[in-house]
């Protein structure tokens, strides 16, 4: 005998239990995938050369904004910061 048996790992999701997510900027429900790209610099890499990261998320296919929580957290400060959250 071997054991050989193939886990399937089905998560199994009860919709009810979800929360919608919407566009922090203008609420639309609806969200396109997108990838950003960081590039490692040598100087950092572990291999020494220079490499490029894809990150996963998505995109408002309203307004094209990203929520923040899509981010890893390391980056939510590196992103362009808008210009319309002045208090006057
Ligand atoms: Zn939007």
């Amino acid at each position: 005998m071997n054991g050989n048996e193939q886990q399937q790992q089905q998560i199994q999701v009860n919709i009810d239990n979800t929360d919608a997510v919407t566009c922090e900027e203008c609420n639309n429900g609806y969200f396109t995938p997108a990838v950003m790209i960081r590039r490692l610099s040598p100087l950092v890499s572990p291999t020494g050369q220079e490499a490029m990261v894809p990150i996963q998320l998505f995109q408002c296919t309203q307004c094209g904004y990203v929520n923040e929580h899509f981010l890893p957290e390391e980056l939510r400060h590196a992103k362009p910061e808008r210009t319309n959250d002045q208090n006057s």
